[in-house]
């Protein structure tokens, strides 16, 4: 089995995610995706929607995908949520598959400070898919890392849960950067007048 693992805070998800994780899927003939929320992203504020909100809207977002899937392990966990620990984890427990970790470009140049980088990349390999707006620097990478990721195009779009937040607040519309469904949730539960009131 070739899972690819989509990790991120998902606060909340948006198109740009589904498309990531689509294009990987394709372009690396993956069987499986499994979106996993993070509880408590390192280097990162604490996420605005709870655990429960933003794994309810991943499960929303995957709707009839077949292949896609949820997993909850790094809210299970709690605390800081680092992939090596969760990467180690999952291998331990799905010893047939293998793991492709899937990030976006802006993540990349990141990956020399993630957490036991080296230990990671020895559990996983990477997909990278295009994100605008960043300058590749893969050359600043350790070539045990460098050699662990695959780069997958896919049409670029410009949309983050940043922004999503932002507009969420400003009671401005997010149709259409979201799935149909993750946007009737927003409305549905009152989310997007309480989120208005938080800061980012
Ligand atoms: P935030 O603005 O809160 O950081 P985000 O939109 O970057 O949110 P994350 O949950 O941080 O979303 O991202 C999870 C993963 O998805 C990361 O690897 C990120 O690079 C990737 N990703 C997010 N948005 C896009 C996009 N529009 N295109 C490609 N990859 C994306
Ligand atoms: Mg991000």
């Amino acid at each position: 089995m070739k899972i690819g693992i989509m990790g991120g805070t998902f606060d909340p998800i948006h198109t740009g995610h589904l498309l990531a994780a689509e294009t990987v899927r394709e372009a690396l003939g993956l069987d499986e995706v499994w979106f996993m929320p993070a509880h408590v992203p390192p280097h990162k504020a604490e996420a605005g929607f709870s655990g429960e909100e933003r794994l309810r809207m991943v499960e929303l977002a995957i709707g009839s995908q077949s292949a896609f899937r949820t997993l909850d392990i790094e809210l299970r966990r709690g605390g800081v949520s680092y992939t090596v620990d969760t990467m180690s984890e999952l291998t331990g427990k799905y010893p047939d598959a293998r793991f492709h970790f899937i990030i976006g470009t802006d993540m990349v140049n990141y990956l020399p400070r993630w957490n036991r980088i080296g230990e990671l990349a020895s559990l996983t390999r990477f997909a990278a898919v295009g994100r605008g707006g960043y300058e590749l620097h893969a050359e600043d990478l350790a070539p045990e890392v460098k050699n662990k990721i695959d780069y997958c195009d896919m049409p670029q779009l410009e949309i983050s849960s940043t922004d999503i937040r932002r507009r969420l607040r400003e009671g401005r519309t997010i149709r259409y950067l979201v799935p149909d469904k993750v946007h009737d949730y927003l409305q549905r539960s009152g989310t997007h007048a309480a989120y208005a009131r938080t800061t980012d």
